[in-house]
């Protein structure tokens, strides 16, 4: 048993080694002081603007039309997109690191070319976003603590 602890340890420790991005981001006692100190209200703002900046940049380079853009706080997305080209946001994205913005815009915009997971949808994203990898990765490990915030934030604010 012991043995079986110290092994899955190294292989993390190789794993962490390999993908920095994913292990070790600007991690969440930095995005939670930035979550308690600015309050929800003024992340969502600030979402709404940096959404829209990056989806007026990114449509523009991908050659498709975005429609309208709503930012919502989905319990199990952090982005959708209609076929109208309507797209929706999760403000807590505007806490994760850097260029996961992007991820997600260019995820959503990629749709409007295909609107599956497939192989051809991800060639899209890879075109625009050689990372995206890193980035869902981040996503899936740090989702958990992006969605407990706002208790975290409200505790903290009584
Ligand atoms: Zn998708």
């Amino acid at each position: 048993m012991i043995r079986l602890v110290s092994d899955v340890k190294l292989f993390l420790q190789a794993l962490s080694r390999e993908f920095p991005d994913v292990f070790s981001p600007p991690q969440p006692r930095r995005l939670a002081r930035k979550a308690c100190a600015a309050g929800e209200p003024a992340l969502r703002g600030e979402a709404r603007e940096k959404f829209a900046e990056r989806v007026a940049h990114w449509s523009g380079k991908m050659g498709v039309r975005a429609n309208q853009i709503r930012i919502k706080d989905q319990k199990s997305l952090w982005g959708s997109c209609s076929v109208q080209g309507n797209l929706n946001f999760n403000w807590r994205i505007i806490m994760a690191p850097e260029g996961i913005v992007d991820y997600i815009v260019i995820h959503e915009l990629a749709h409007l070319l295909e609107m599956n997971h497939s192989p051809r949808f991800w060639r899209h994203v890879e075109a625009w976003c050689p990372d995206w990898r890193t980035h869902r990765g981040w996503l899936r490990a740090n989702s958990g603590f992006l969605r407990a915030l706002r208790y975290r934030n409200m505790l903290i604010n009584k």
